[in-house]
């Protein structure tokens, strides 16, 4: 009897051991699918737009752009941790792919990097008047340095990039605070756009494609310093823009101007600009947006509040008629929309790019050259899909194991009749 028995223990514990190796390699193989391979399952289904490019124009490499906005990386105040360690790894991991496999030129980001930019401390916001108080405050100030520095840095980790990929980002309300917070603040742009370098208005000439990046924060039209700063770099990217348009209009005073030595920065031939922001332009609602991820009906005919949802309509007509863009680029709304302007000129609001605004988030690939431009939209996983596909794998998982638990234990009991 003796030897039989330790057979079945032997039996037992192989059965319990390929269990558990069967659950491993499953569970191994549903985590590596739902957090890595989905990624590329979906992002690879996109490609860059078709552009097609003239034969006077082929000297010039269209630029190949990839747009993102709103990523909201969550602070020390707001949000569960478990909310923040899964949202970041989704943008991450989406980001990572895309990157890797379509190889942008250049990216911008449209503001809203961080949900808490504006709450967050610095050692600046706290202090330290003398030796004394700075010894008794040496952890409390380091703590509160450490979270500003932090948040940058899990920002460069998550948004790495190769060196032949030019980064550019414009600044949010999210970052800075909306126009109350930041104009009676004004560390907390200084300290975002000495890191971004990002200051109010910037002039990028890329491949002879233009873009101006603007501060929207900045466009109360109010006398507050940071507003002021905005205005005059804004009338000086203005001025480089139409040189050539104001010198061929004023062709009965080319005397006065050749006395004047006035040379433009740009050349002639230079392209209408594409003004890139966070706030998108005035529009009085969502009605008139486009796309299958525009807002839902529901929320289309809510009014949209100047300087808070869209800037304001004196501001906007400004931006538009002194930079004259051929494409205008915004976020902040969290939904899709395209829409052409009164004067006709398109522009595109992009979604967010985070899982915490929106369960099918995207990303905007754009082919640039001076001559044209063209758009394509990319999806990124499904929040809901990654979810049912962890539900459906644990419901596969429970009924696999049941089945063959089923199967050992009915082994087991036939096993002991033929040994009795
Ligand atoms: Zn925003």
């Amino acid at each position: 009897m003796i030897f039989p028995l330790g057979i079945m223990r032997t039996s037992n514990a192989l059965v319990c051991a390929g269990f558990l190796k069967r659950g491993a390699i499953f569970a191994v193989c549903l985590f590596v699918f739902c957090e890595w391979f989905i990624y590329y399952m979906v992002i690879l289904q996109c490609s860059w737009p078709v552009f097609t490019i003239e034969e006077h124009a082929k000297s010039s490499e269209p630029l190949r752009t990839m747009l993102l906005t709103d990523t909201h990386l969550l602070g020390s105040k707001d949000g569960h941790w478990f909310d923040k360690l899964r949202r970041e790894w989704q943008m991450e991991r989406a980001f990572q792919t895309a990157v890797s496999y379509f190889k942008p030129d250049v990216i911008f980001l449209l503001g809203d990097l961080f949900d808490e930019g504006m709450k967050c401390s610095d050692e600046r916001k706290n202090p330290v008047k003398n030796l004394h108080e700075q010894t008794k405050a040496l952890t409390g100030t380091q703590t509160h340095k450490l979270e500003w520095n932090k948040y940058i840095q899990r920002f460069h980790k998550m948004f790495r990039h190769s060196t032949r990929t030019k980064f550019y980002v414009v600044v949010g309300n999210h970052d800075i605070g909306f126009h109350y917070e930041a104009s009676g603040d004004q560390h907390l742009f200084q300290r975002f756009s000495a890191e971004f370098d990002s200051p109010s208005v910037k002039l990028l000439n890329i491949r002879g494609n233009l873009f101006v990046l603007v501060n929207s924060i900045a466009l109360q039209g109010d006398e507050c310093s940071m507003c002021s700063e905005a205005m005059t770099q804004l009338m000086n990217v203005a001025n480089k823009l139409n040189c050539h348009r104001e010198r061929s209009s004023k062709k009965v005073y080319e005397d006065v101007i050749k006395k004047e030595k006035k040379t433009c920065d740009l050349p002639k031939d230079s392209p209408a600009p594409i003004l890139i922001q966070h706030f998108p332009l005035y529009r009085r609602n969502e009605v008139r947006c486009t796309g299958v991820d525009a807002p839902p009906d529901e929320e289309k005919r809510s009014k949209n509040r100047e300087k808070w949802e869209v800037v304001s309509k004196e501001m906007s007509q400004k931006l538009l008629s002194l930079l004259r863009p051929r494409l205008v680029l915004s976020g902040h709304t969290h939904h899709g929309c395209y829409l052409l302007h009164d004067d006709g000129t398109p522009e595109m609001t992009i979604p967010s790019f985070s899982w915490r605004n929106r369960n099918n988030p995207s990303f905007v690939l754009s082919v640039i050259s001076p001559e044209k431009f063209a758009l394509s939209k990319c999806f990124i996983p499904r929040e809901s899909t990654v979810i049912a596909v962890y539900i459906i794998g644990g419901i596969v998982f429970v009924v696999m194991n049941f089945g063959l638990t089923y199967t050992s234990l009915r082994t087991r009991r036939k096993f002991n009749s033929c040994v009795r």
